[in-house]
């Protein structure tokens, strides 16, 4: 009999076992060893069988067995050194609270997706995973931040396949009752509410859940409340699911509704009001919109409330693929953001404005969350140092007038949680361990991994209608002492799943090798509207079925963070083979290195930055470096595949296999180069990696400077600002170089130029620009190499002209040989500035000064 409603009865916990509660309910649990380890004494059975989940196991450990515990005295003994480690870990200064800088009051992240644990399934991949360790590693560095997102009543989906190796999809319903979640409340004990107003005088309404994520609350909107008419309660169902109407309501929730709920959290805790708010990708970006709201009922007008909020936000651009990017109609912003809608009181025309894609090819019938996160921020960033580069040149059509180069977006390489992520067998090994150890740790975990994939192997096979009668062949999939390599990742194209398929011969021959086998674990899933990624999946899973390669080859279904844990840490090599430069960072990799497993990648992301011949293997690229590769032609692509799969037999048979098998001159030694490798990867590359770096970054180069530019626009400050640039904005146009001259005693190395420019400013302040000079090497076209470019104020000399126009004179040093150029122009300049292209005002000299006069002299 099915039931018509299920809820989930709460332990009554004897007194000496309360504070298992307390345990069970922070998700520091997730990445603290000692207390998964007490959950897992108090009932093993039902640990095992909910997956290590706490709260889980709690709800069905006997009321016996609690007894049990409760005079059990070694068990009571770990349960206190647990409660008081947890209580130290949350109240004691750390990393931040010692810091020397005035830094942000709070911080509120939010983001689409967070990936904590797998008992808490918020995310479908890198960029949920990345803002759940973001959170964990500012837990331990004491950063005050607030976690906001959605609570999916469904997560994403769970992943099976049919017999013939089609992805299926599951939404298993997630009751959070079950979960590590606790209804945030009012004093008074009602459930905070908060409301949103849609067109057609409907209303969504949505309750927040916390979660603890060591000292770092996260607050979760759920619309699956009773007082919601079904369509608005279906709001939060799904994790990247639905049409687009579905999507904007889900981003408005998350964006204005967050900030309703960030309020509400600092006002029933007395939590301090953030200071910075930081938007993972565009999805939350109505978090402006949202405090701009705020400032309008307080009577501040758009431009100067727009001052004030971009001043304390930071914006995260996770990816250069348009399909990662929300865009929507924008009549179904105005429709839903407009009089009729949320944002009564402001301008429903402004507020599109800052979504529309203003750059050539840009679509004036679209509203784009990532361009309008860029105009909402005032700093904002990518998430390698390639992707930086790439971000610059994908928007630099937002800041006209200004070389890529210059675009103000900067870069903050991504990290990963290395207590979450490293095996406990591998933490366990001392850093200066022997050879011998590492090897036969690594050969461990090896083991551990062939045991996970048979199992989930079996229960896919089972899943997928075969009988245990015909699964014998299992037993014997995967050996201990095979060089294994994983392979696993959402299924986009640009991650192309199957290029190790582009030539099945060679790939056969690399796993059915006699003396140097590899082995291959492959998972990742397909987004349900993504039919060519199913196929993809399916292309993989029929080879991996043929008997004659199936116990070297094994696709995995249901990739998650559960399974990467397993496989990161048993594999000893970790395969990436995007399309460069399309994978934005790229983190699992990272996972792997922590523990000891090398990497072999095409140079994208974050390997293009650390790749070292001691961490691993390049995959050489056919994309000749440009950023163009969502422009090939097919026929380039297929090329290009060819390429660089080629490239990847040939690395595997000629460079990794023998060094992996490489056992000295007898053949019973030890790998002694591979050894190597992996010590250099544990020990040089592992500490670049971590989370705990990036947080501080974002603390040190992006918290800290909104909270000072927060701080510097009060309300009167940034009327003051807008006001400037209104003023600035109207004078521009008329705004001109009308001369420049260059005296020049000597054009050799270490001489210099003397220039002097005569700018007529329109109705401007000398104060209101900068007259810069910009000098570096130059190409045949006479461009000047914007990234080595030096740029050089020039000082007002003298009062105006007759004509009102100004002079500004500097000296220009010849510090280079070579071809040498130089320019002028003019930019605005206010101290509140973030940088000198954030207006996307420039004044460069008439093409008819004289190009030759104009760029300047050449040296030879
Ligand atoms: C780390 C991780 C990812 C992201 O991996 P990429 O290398 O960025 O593709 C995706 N899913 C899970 C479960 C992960 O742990």
């Amino acid at each position: 009999m099915k039931a018509i409603r299920r809820f989930s009865v709460r332990p009554v916990l004897p007194e000496p076992l309360r504070p298992l509660s307390d345990l069970a309910h922070n998700l520091r649990w997730s990445w603290h060893p000692e207390t998964r380890e007490l959950f897992r004494r108090a009932d093993p059975d039902g640990w095992r069988a909910c997956g290590g989940d706490p709260v889980r196991t709690l709800g069905t450990v006997s009321a016996r067995r609690l007894e049990e515990l409760a005079h059990d005295r070694d068990f009571l003994e770990r349960l206190s050194a647990a409660a008081a480690d947890l209580r130290e870990y949350l109240t004691e200064p750390r990393w931040y609270q010692r810091a020397e800088d005035e830094l942000p009051a709070a911080v509120a992240y939010f983001s689409p997706e967070f990936g904590i644990t797998a008992a808490l399934p918020q995310y479908s991949g890198g960029l949920g995973i990345l803002a759940g360790d973001h959170l964990k590693a500012a837990s331990d560095l004491g950063v005050p931040l607030i976690g906001v997102g959605l609570l999916y009543r469904h997560g994403y989906f769970r992943q099976s396949l049919s017999r013939d190796g089609w992805q299926q999809e599951h939404y298993p319903v997630l009751d959070p009752n079950e979960l590590p979640l606790e209804v945030l409340r009012e004093p008074g004990g009602a459930p905070v509410r908060v409301d949103l107003r849609l067109p057609g005088a409907r209303t969504l309404r949505a309750h927040v859940w916390q979660a603890r994520v060591g000292r770092v609350p996260l607050l979760l909107l759920d619309s699956d409340v009773e007082d919601n008419a079904p369509r608005e309660r279906d709001v939060t169902d799904r994790l990247y699911g639905g049409g687009s109407e579905h999507r904007l309501l889900q981003e408005m929730l998350l964006g204005i509704g967050g900030v309703r709920a960030v309020r509400a959290y600092c006002r029933v805790t007395g939590h301090p009001e953030p200071e910075v708010f930081h938007t993972n990708e565009g999805h939350a970006g109505f978090l402006g919109l949202e405090r701009i709201r705020e400032m309008s009922g307080e009577g501040v007008p758009f431009d100067t409330a727009l001052e004030a909020v971009r001043a304390g936000t930071v914006f995260t651009t996770h990816t250069p693929v348009p399909a990662g990017i929300d865009r929507f109609d924008r009549e179904l912003v105005a429709r839903h953001l407009g009089d009729d809608g949320e944002l009564p009181g402001v301008d429903v025309e402004q507020v599109l404005r800052l979504g529309t894609e203003t750059y050539p090819g840009g679509d004036p019938g679209l509203f784009n969350m990532a361009v309008m996160g860029l105009r909402l921020a005032r700093l904002a960033n990518g998430v390698s140092t390639l992707h930086g580069a790439v971000s610059r040149e994908m928007f630099a059509g937002l800041w006209p007038g200004f070389d890529a180069a210059e675009v103000p977006i900067t870069s903050i390489t991504n990290g990963v949680h290395a207590p979450t992520w490293t095996a406990d067998e591998m933490r366990a090994l001392p850093a200066g361990a022997g050879g011998a150890e590492l090897w036969e740790t690594r050969r461990t975990l090896r083991e551990h991994l062939v045991h996970e994939v048979r199992r989930r192997l079996h229960a896919s096979w089972r899943q997928r209608g075969a009988s245990d009668a015909e699964l014998g062949w299992i037993d014997g999939v995967l050996d201990p002492d095979v060089l294994t390599i994983g392979f696993a990742r959402r299924v986009p194209s640009y991650k192309r799943l199957t290029l190790m398929l582009r030539d099945r011969e060679r790939l056969t021959e690399l796993l059915l090798h006699p003396t140097r086998p590899v082995q291959l674990v492959v998972a990742g899933k397909a987004h349900p509207a993504d039919d060519g990624g199913k196929r993809l999946i399916q292309e993989l899973v029929r080879f991996a079925d043929d008997p004659r390669v199936r116990h070297r080859i094994v696709f995995l279904p249901d990739y998650g963070m559960a399974m990467a844990q397993k496989l990161y840490t048993g594999c000893d090599v970790w395969l990436n083979n995007p399309l460069r430069p399309l994978e934005a960072c790229g983190t699992s990799g990272m996972k792997a290195a922590l523990n000891g497993c090398l990497n072999l990648s095409v140079r994208d992301g974050w390997w293009e930055e650390w790749y070292e011949p001691d961490f691993g293997w390049a995959i050489p690229t056919a994309d000749g470096g440009g950023p163009g590769a969502a422009h090939e032609s097919a026929q380039d692509r297929q090329r290009r595949d060819d390429i660089e799969a080629a490239a990847l037999y040939e690395l595997l048979r000629e460079h990794v296999a023998p060094c992996f098998y490489d056992r000295g001159p007898g053949g019973d030694g030890l790998p002694e180069r591979w050894i190597e490798m992996v010590r250099q990867t544990r020990q040089r590359l592992g500490p670049k990696v971590l989370a705990d770096r990036m947080v501080r970054e974002y603390t040190e180069r992006l918290y800290s400077p909104a909270a000072r530019a927060h701080r510097a626009l009060d309300a009167a400050a940034a009327g003051r600002l807008a006001a400037w640039k209104a003023r600035v904005r109207a004078g521009w146009p008329r705004v001109a170089i009308d001369h420049v001259e260059s005296v020049c005693e000597s054009v050799e190395l270490g001489g210099s130029l003397s220039l002097r420019v005569r700018v007529a400013l329109g109705g401007l302040e000398p104060d209101d620009v900068e007259v810069q000079a910009v000098a570096g090497r130059v190409d045949e076209s006479d461009s000047i190499a914007g990234d080595e470019a030096v740029r050089v104020p020039l000082k007002p000399s003298g009062g105006p002209e007759e004509d009102g126009s100004r002079l500004y004179e500097g000296p220009l040093t010849l510090d280079r040989t070579g071809p040498f150029g130089y320019t002028v122009r003019v930019l605005p300049s206010h101290p509140l500035l973030a940088d000198p292209a954030e207006m996307g005002l420039v004044t460069l000299p008439p093409d008819d000064l004289g190009a030759r006069e104009a760029a300047g002299v050449l040296l030879r």
